[in-house]
């Protein structure tokens, strides 16, 4: 099929984008690179650079013609859309009706979204299905919520028929080495915990160490972005060959505490890695991780690279490459 992935020189995009060329589409990136890297563009993939806020971008991509579209180009920092909400209406939530509108006028049918388990809030039970009641904490997961909602009405009025795939904790390099851009400004604890690695940050700052969890840190469910990237490529085969629209989680079914986080990275790098316990996160929740038994059962999907050691060996690789932090 031919397939435009927003956001496709993002760190997840990448490896989405990786994904759908190896399995025989004909990919085309679109990326206004406002967190995406050109060296993230693999060779065979054509480039539209447009901002999903810009309608006539969003018109002059889809009008060369695309059976279907994967969205990631989402600003993703809970913290900063606490802070900043507007950033995050008109990026995500605007952004993305500006997609579906672009989708409506030239006839594009399938859209695989990022969704997150941000939607989710608190959890009332471990692990979390897709039936687990959506109750955001943040208003980044408000907008992802907000937009599968949008989705469905989509779907229901204008027959565009979608993939919701609400990832837990993506992480992770390609294992084959081939995407090596790092994030600018990561905010995330596996890429901050590789930077105290490298020595580029004096410590990595363990939010919160009061939780009710087996060693008072918050245990979350790591998944390899590879994995993720697979479960793009069959849940677009799944919502063309059944003629219907699919919301799934997708974890690894493993939670994994920040200190053993730490500890593992510690083991697997050989870097002492200080660590310093402070306060607790706003809006963390204690532990969150999902069964993506739906995930297996609908669109076959399993990880295959998301337990710890290949979680972080592949991530190190990366860093590996760089001396001094290219954003310093
Ligand atoms: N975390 C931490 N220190 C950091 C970054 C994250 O202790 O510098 C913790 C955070 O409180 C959470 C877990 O690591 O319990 C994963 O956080 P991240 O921001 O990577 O993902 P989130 O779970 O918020 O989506």
């Amino acid at each position: 099929m031919k397939v435009l992935v927003i956001g496709g020189a993002g760190y997840i995009g990448s490896h989405v984008a990786k994904a759908f060329l190896k399995a025989g589409h004909k990919v085309t990136v679109f990326d206004n690179l406002s967190s995406g890297l050109l060296m993230n563009i693999f060779d065979g993939e054509d480039f539209i650079p447009g901002d999903i806020r810009h309608p006539d971008d969003l018109d002059r991509a889809f009008s060369r013609g695309f059976d279907a579209c994967v969205h990631l180009a989402a600003f993703k920092a809970v913290g900063e859309s606490m802070v900043q909400p507007e950033k995050y209406s008109v990026n995500n939530i605007s952004g993305t009706l500006n997609i579906l509108n672009a989708m409506c006028a030239h006839n594009c049918r399938y859209i695989v979204f990022s969704s997150s388990a941000a939607t989710f809030g608190s959890p009332q039970y471990l692990p979390i299905d897709e039936k687990h009641p959506l109750n955001p904490e943040s208003y980044y997961g408000f907008t992802k919520l907000e937009i599968e909602r949008f989705l469905a009405w989509y779907d229901k009025i204008k027959d565009i028929r979608f993939a919701a795939l609400r990832y837990f904790n993506a992480a992770g390099y390609d294992p084959e080495g081939e995407i090596i851009g790092l994030e600018r400004n990561p905010q995330n604890l596996l890429p901050i915990t590789m930077e105290v690695a490298k020595g580029w940050r004096k410590e990595l700052q363990i939010f919160g160490q009061d939780y009710d969890t087996r060693d008072g840190t918050c245990i979350r469910d790591y998944v390899h972005v590879s994995d993720l990237a697979e479960a793009h490529v069959n849940s677009l085969s799944y919502i063309d060959r059944e003629n219907k629209s699919l919301v799934v989680n997708l974890g690894s079914e493993v939670g994994i505490s920040v200190t053993e986080m730490t500890e593992a990275a510690r083991r697997v790098t050989g870097k002492e890695i200080p660590a310093r316990y402070v306060g607790r996160r706003a809006g963390d929740a204690s532990a969150l991780y999902a069964t993506s038994a739906l995930a297996k059962e609908l669109i076959g999907w399993a990880p295959r690279y998301s337990d710890v050691d290949t979680l972080i060996s592949s991530t190190w690789k990366v860093y590996q490459k760089y001396d001094k932090n290219p954003y310093a």
